[in-house]
């Protein structure tokens, strides 16, 4: 059944390293203008999955649709294969902001957001650099653009990296720990840009250690634990009422 708002859906999600299951059947919907937050232990196999929803690993088995298109085609055993042309074409779709903002150094603020709408998308550097303009603007940093990363703190770097993914055009947004590299000071505003995006609209999957962010901002809460959504609902239900035993835990360890 194709559910009209849907943007994701992932069936029986599984990866493996070698013999270490560390996705064991992930089933996971998100809608336009979800702004989901997933939360686990370190090793549950949250940045697995978030790499998997992009491709950036491969996943061993289950299936993924984006926007409708039901991903990869199986083979006569069963197995799922995906073409590097849909991965490609995928990816493209899907903005990620790592822990680590990986700005390119030698480039400055304006440069990094111009740089992949030229090579990727194709923009000429004119287009490009009025979509930056507007982009650094929305993320605070419009007085920033000709300064290179090394001379912008790591929450005017991590902002940055927003709006170069952002400049992609993304349907989908996935932030992988986009503040765990932080120093404490600088959490808010990024943290704020983010809420910022969730309230315009954008669909984001955030893994993330805020609890503040996540109940304020999250529409769903996941607890992803071992490899398997152990428990998810609303913010509410999942910070302050939480079932699972493991998931109680969880939050013990985080107030
Ligand atoms: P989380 O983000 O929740 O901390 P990860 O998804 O990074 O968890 O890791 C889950 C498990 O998968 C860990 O046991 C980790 O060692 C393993 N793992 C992750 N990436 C790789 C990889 N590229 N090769 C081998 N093992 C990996
Ligand atoms: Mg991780």
């Amino acid at each position: 059944m194709k559910i009209p708002n849907e943007i994701l859906r992932v069936e029986g999600l599984r990866k493996s390293f070698g013999s270490n299951e560390v996705l064991k059947g992930v089933d996971l919907r998100i809608e336009k203008g979800e702004t989901v937050v997933l939360l686990g232990a370190s090793g549950s196999g949250k940045s697995t999955l978030l790499r998997c929803l992009n491709f950036l690993e491969i996943p061993t088995g289950g299936r993924i649709t984006f926007s409708g298109t039901i991903l990869g085609a199986s083979d006569s055993k069963g197995a799922v294969h995906y073409s590097e042309r849909e991965m490609v074409a995928t990816r493209k779709r899907i903005g990620m902001v790592f822990q680590q903002f990986n700005l390119f150094p030698h480039m400055t603020a304006m440069q990094n957001v111009v740089e992949a709408q030229v090579t990727v998308l194709g923009r000429t550097r004119a287009d490009a650099e009025k979509r930056a303009r507007t982009l650094l603007d929305k993320v605070g940093l419009a007085a920033k653009g000709d300064s290179y990363p090394a001379r912008l703190s790591g929450g005017q770097q991590q902002r940055v990296a927003i709006a170069r993914a952002l400049a992609m055009d993304p349907e989908l947004m996935l932030f992988d720990e986009a503040t765990s590299a932080l120093d404490p000071e600088l959490v808010g505003e990024v943290l704020q840009t983010m809420r910022a995006l969730a309230e315009e609209g954008m669909t984001m999957v955030v893994v993330t250690h805020e609890l503040g962010f996540a109940y304020h901002v999250a529409s769903r809460v996941i607890f992803l634990d071992q490899g398997r959504i152990l428990e998810q609902g609303s913010p509410h239900a999942v910070l302050l009422q939480p079932k699972a035993a493991r998931l109680r835990d969880f939050m013990a360890g985080h107030v």
